[in-house]
Order: structure tokens, then sequence, then C-alpha cells
């Protein structure tokens, strides 16, 4: 039997996510003939399932300062290239409404569908083939330095290969390490990947102390390793999650310590002697539930402080509170991984990558764009900012 003839193209996208249907609609829109496969049964389901289904599309306040990166400068020329008002410029374009939610993150009003309706109609009228069921088995490069992929659907040709397969958080929505085993497979670096933006789990005391409180939200700031996030911490199940725990999880590792100050904005040393002046008979468990969800501070009384009248506290002693509510140690025994992180931190080496580009600096007429890169954002619309302007970069290279 013979192989299927192979069809051929300016441009093969793996990966119909953010960044391969940002990158595909550019390209297009300049004239090339763009091709983009995708093994999932649809397009842009993280887009889908984002934002709880709303999408927190960009960020207004993106800066490089917002990722991590091997290499903090790298994303400095794509994110100046491509600004969260180019998006927002595109999302008005489209009619589609949005609203700010905290922080600089904007969101759909209505849904994330519009968001992946708005792709696919730019990668429509500019001429985008978009194949999904579409499985790679091999990609070989030419020697007249072509690439050539052997899919499911028969073999694609083009002078150029974009890699836009995203990370491996949440392997049940498509995610794989294919990106990265293209990576090495043309001689690029792939630096040690991690489950980022991910609750963290807790074992020992913690967990025994903490988790039938699954439910409970308090506003915290967590710090680990010289980084501090505001926001609200949730006690589940299985350990601590909510937006300050995602955030700080970035920057965790196993064995790093990890503090949160209970009373964040407050001066717990001024609030605990003003209560030894003012409310010298109420005991210290009934006036943190003032200012702490009533069954958190019950059992932080119950473990971690001895509850009294205030007036029985030696002034020693109420340093002691006052430094734990401010820097209380929470010891995490790891996290619960890719399966519900949101992103993926680490991913191909951005030496082996062109800033402005995003061409490899190896094997001509090859890019890696969005989150197989070793660029990862916070919380809060900074990683599909990634997505866009790296796609953007690369599909206004593309052909060049
Ligand atoms: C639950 C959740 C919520 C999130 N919410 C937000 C948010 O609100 N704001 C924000 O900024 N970020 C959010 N993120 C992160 C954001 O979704 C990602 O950073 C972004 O989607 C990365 O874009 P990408 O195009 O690089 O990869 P992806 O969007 O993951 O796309 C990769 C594509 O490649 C395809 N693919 C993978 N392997 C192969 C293969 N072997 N062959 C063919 N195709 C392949 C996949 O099917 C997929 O379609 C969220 C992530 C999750 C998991």
């Amino acid at each position: 039997m013979t192989a299927p003839p192979s069809t051929s193209c300016d441009a093969l996208v793996i990966g119909a996510g953010a960044a391969g249907l940002m990158c595909a609609l550019t390209a297009g829109q300049r004239g090339l003939r763009v091709r983009v496969l995708d093994h999932a049964n649809k397009v842009g389901k993280k887009i889908l399932m984002s934002g709880g289904g709303r999408c927190n599309f960009t960020n207004t306040g993106t800066t490089p300062a917002n990722y991590l990166s091997a290499n903090p400068h790298f994303c400095k020329s794509a994110l100046a290239r491509y600004t969260p008002w180019h998006f927002i410029e595109r999302v008005e374009r489209h009619g589609i409404a949005y609203h700010e939610k905290e922080l600089g993150q904007l969101f759909c009003d209505e849904s994330s569908r519009q968001i992946v309706a708005m792709l696919l109609a730019e990668c429509a009228a500019a001429g985008v083939e978009i194949r999904t069921h579409c499985a790679i088995e091999r990609v070989e490069h030419t020697d007249a330095g072509r690439f050539r992929l052997h899919t499911a659907q028969g073999r694609f040709e083009a002078p150029a290969l974009v890699v836009a397969s995203g990370g491996l958080s949440i392997p049940s929505m498509g995610a794989s390490g294919f990106g990265y085993e293209l990576a090495r497979q043309f001689g690029h670096a792939v630096l040690p990947t991690r489950a980022g933006l991910v609750p963290l789990a807790l074992s020992g005391k913690h967990a025994e102390r903490l988790h039938d409180l699954a439910g409970v939200a308090l506003p915290v700031e967590a710090r680990c390793n010289g980084m501090a996030f505001r926001n609200f911490l949730l006690v589940t199940h299985r350990g601590i999650s909510g937006p300050a725990i995602l955030q700080i999880s970035n920057y965790w590792q196993p064995g790093d310590d990890l503090r949160l100050d209970l009373l964040p904005g407050q001066d717990a040393d001024a609030l605990l002697r003003e209560w030894q002046q003012s409310r010298r008979d109420a005991e210290l468990k009934t006036l943190l539930a003032e200012v702490l969800p009533k069954r958190f501070a019950q059992r932080l009384c119950a473990h971690w402080i001895a509850s009294k009248p205030l007036r029985q506290y030696a002034p020693r002693e109420l340093d002691g509170i006052a430094a734990l509510l401010r820097d209380w140690p929470l010891v995490a025994s790891g996290t619960e991984g890719y399966r519900t992180a949101e992103v993926t931190l680490g991913g191909v080496d951005t030496d082996g990558l062109s800033s402005r580009t995003m061409m490899s600096r190896h094997v001509p007429g090859l890019y890696f764009i969005g989150e197989v890169v070793d660029v990862t954002g916070w919380l809060g619309g900074y990683n599909f900012q990634w997505a866009w302007a790296s796609g953007h970069a690369a599909g206004h290279a593309l052909g060049g």
C-alpha cells in the first residue's frame, strides 16, 4: 500500500490552543497558508474551561515581572510587541463584552466560548485550515530542510513548524509531553517541569488539624522564597488552595519554608495590645473569631495558641502570639500535581530560542510558543497573555 500523498503549506502548527490559534491567524492574515493540527476532539479546550468558563483572557497590569523563567528577560520582547491592549482591541472589535474582576484581570461577561469563536472566525477569514482528531505519529526533518509530519490523517509537509502543544497540566484535556519530546529530538534542552498554580497538599499534624475545615476561606499573605501574595486561602479536604496559595505554589518546592500572615494589612501587635486595654476579660479565641473565620480561630487556639482572657497574658506572650499570626509556618508535603495544576513550570529552554521570533537557534523554521516554553505567568490572565504574545511573535516571523 502506498503512503497517502503529503499535502504542502507554508507552515504547520501543532496545537490548536491559545498560542497555536493566535500564531495561525497572524500568519494567515499575512497571506501564508497555515494548517493547524490537534489530536483533541475540539479546539481551545483550556480556553473553554478557563476562568470558571468566562476566560480571564488577559491582565492589564502585565509586565515581565509577572513571569517565571530561567531567563527572566526572554519574555520581554514578545510582551512589549503584543500587549494586553492589542488583545482587548481584538475582543472589542468582535463585540465581546468583558469586565475587570480585580487586579487588572479581564473576564468575558458571558462565556469563554466567545474567545474561541473569535479566534476561529479570524482563522477562517485568513484561510487557516484546522484539523482536530489528528494525532501526530512522527516528525521528520527532510534533507531539503522541510518538516514532514506523519499523522493519523496522512502526511503533511511545510518549510516551517510551530510547536504550540502546551504543558502537562490537566492530562484529561489532551495535555501531553509531546512538545518536550519534539524539542529534544531537534537538540533543544528542556528544563525540568513541575506543576504550577496548583493547590498544596498537607500531611501530618497540619492535615489532621485542618482537613475538617474544608470550605473555610480567609484572606492571607502567603510568603515563600522572597515572594508574597495577598489574597484568599481556601482550606480543602486535601490541603490548601485559593488564589494566594495557587500564586505562591509557583515559588514553592518541597522543603521550602512557607509562611502565612493571617491578618494581612493589620498590625497584630497593636491589635492584641488594644484588646488587652479595652477587652481585658474577653478570651483570645472569642476576639480572634471577630477578625478570622470563627472555626479557624477556634482551631488555631486549640492547637497553636493557648487561649485565655486577655488580661492574663504577659507582654512576651502577646509578642509570641503576634509573631505567630504574622508568620504562621505551614508545612506543605507536596502539590496536587498536574491533575489540577493550571500551568506547567519549566519546559523548552529559552536559551535555544530567539526572543523576537520564538524560532529555534539550532533548526531554522522550527518555532516553540506558549506554555511549552519555559515561561510561566502568575494567576490572573498572564498565561493567556504570554500565549497571545508569543503566538503573535511567531506568526509575524513565519515565512520571513
Ligand atoms: C483549569 C484551567 C484554567 C485556566 N485559566 C486561565 C485563565 O483564566 N487565564 C489565563 O491566563 N490562563 C489560564 N490557564 C492557563 C492557560 O490555559 C494556559 O497557559 C494556556 O492555555 C496555554 O496555551 P497554549 O496554547 O500554550 O497551550 P494549550 O492551550 O494547552 O493548547 C495546546 C494544544 O495542543 C494540543 N496538543 C497537545 N499535545 C498534542 C499532540 N501530541 N498532538 C497534537 N496536538 C496536541 C492540545 O490538545 C491543545 O489543544 C488555565 C489553565 C487551566 C488548566
